[in-house]
């Protein structure tokens, strides 16, 4: 896998993947207005009506055939791209740093940080694709809009599931779940299956009922369940618990990141999370952010209070560098990178995070 440039990441308006914000995309205003001044349409003829019958279908078809090439375009996410060369080559496999360290020159703050060069321009909040990648639903903050992007998809048969209907995953997560359980299946660890995916308001309700396992549930409205990004995870012939004691769970520990999933939910952090140890639960957040949080031994919640912290990070990565940017809207407007390719995700806290690179 070659390293990302700027060539081949420059699409024109027409080509661009649906989740990518680019201000050349940008505005969808404005619209053209009809008035006085329009002309009456005249009444058509047959041969005309007789043309619409063919010609409509035909434009049906030509139309979902450029709706279905533009979401289907694989590798067209950086969070999807970065980290493919680790996966392959094993080069970031050693001495990731530990709990809280911040290696020195791993990141650096607004103050003077090479972010502030970034170019910025403010278009409406309405024009922004949120990815909802890091989107920060928890006990405090229950989600509020679900599932992001519409872009829910059956698991099977892309993935080993516990059951084959009513399993459902995010398209990016369901993808980096796909290739972690490959790249699994190639080192000889185990044949993981999705026990869990997207789970309803309802859904979730069932599964919390009077709130007595609530270490390990969280309220309908609150689980992350319902954004389709998580992911819960087992290996045949072990318990839930087990999978903390196990090879097979150590591999998905050691190695999500790499696909753009963290575990959530690590014994380290329950304060924080609120949840208890789960091993199994794994939230996809893309490339980028997951190899920060894991290269730092951040949680979501540390992560996000890091990000808005700091207003701006920037780390490199594969001789790449990437900025991380907290944003929150005004008057219904929002800062974004002018012509630079960015992913933007709501924190589900009002504000938005931005992911840059260049
Ligand atoms: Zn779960």
């Amino acid at each position: 896998m070659e390293p990302i440039n700027r060539s081949n990441r420059r699409y024109t308006s027409n080509q661009a993947p649906r989740r990518h914000n680019t201000y050349s995309q940008r505005p969808r205003y404005p619209r053209r207005e009809s008035g006085p001044g329009r002309r009456r349409p005249r009444r058509r003829g047959l041969a005309s009506q007789a043309m619409t019958v063919i010609l409509l279908p035909l434009t049906i078809a030509a139309v979902l055939i450029v709706i279905f090439s533009r979401t289907a375009r694989p590798n067209s996410e950086p969070g999807y791209l970065m980290g493919y060369n680790q996966a392959t080559t094993g080069q970031e496999s050693q001495a990731l740093p530990g709990y809280y360290d911040y290696p020195a020159g791993a990141y650096t703050t607004d103050g003077g940080s090479p972010a502030s060069n970034i170019p910025l321009t403010r278009i409406p909040v309405r024009d922004i694709e949120d990815t909802g990648y890091l989107a920060l639903v928890n006990r405090q903050h229950a989600i509020q809009s679900e599932p992001y992007g519409g872009l829910l998809t059956g698991a099977w048969p892309t993935v080993a599931v516990s059951r084959v209907y009513d399993m459902y995953l995010h398209r990016s997560a369901l993808r980096a779940v796909s290739e972690m359980f490959s790249s699994a299946r190639q080192d000889e660890v185990a044949a993981f299956f999705v026990s869990s995916g997207y789970r309803s308001y309802y859904a979730q309700a069932n599964i919390y009922g009077d709130g007595s396992n609530s270490d390990f549930v969280q309220p309908p409205g609150h689980s992350e369940h319902h954004t389709g990004l998580a992911a819960d995870i087992l290996a045949p012939g072990i318990g839930m618990a087990d999978m903390a004691y196990t090879p097979e769970g150590a591999w998905l520990a050691a190695n999500s990141y790499r696909y753009g999933l963290i575990l959530r939910y690590p014994q380290h952090a329950t304060a924080i999370t609120g949840i208890a140890f789960e091993p199994w639960h794994f939230r996809y957040v893309g490339r980028a952010h997951a190899y920060f949080m894991k290269r730092n031994n951040l949680v979501l919640e540390e992560y996000i209070a890091y990000i808005h912290n700091y207003g701006k990070i920037s780390f490199e990565k594969s001789g790449q560098t990437y900025y991380v940017m907290h944003k929150v809207p005004k008057d219904g407007m929002i800062y974004v990178p002018y012509e630079t390719e960015f992913v933007i995700s709501t924190d589900n806290k009002g504000g938005f995070i931005v992911l840059v690179w260049e």
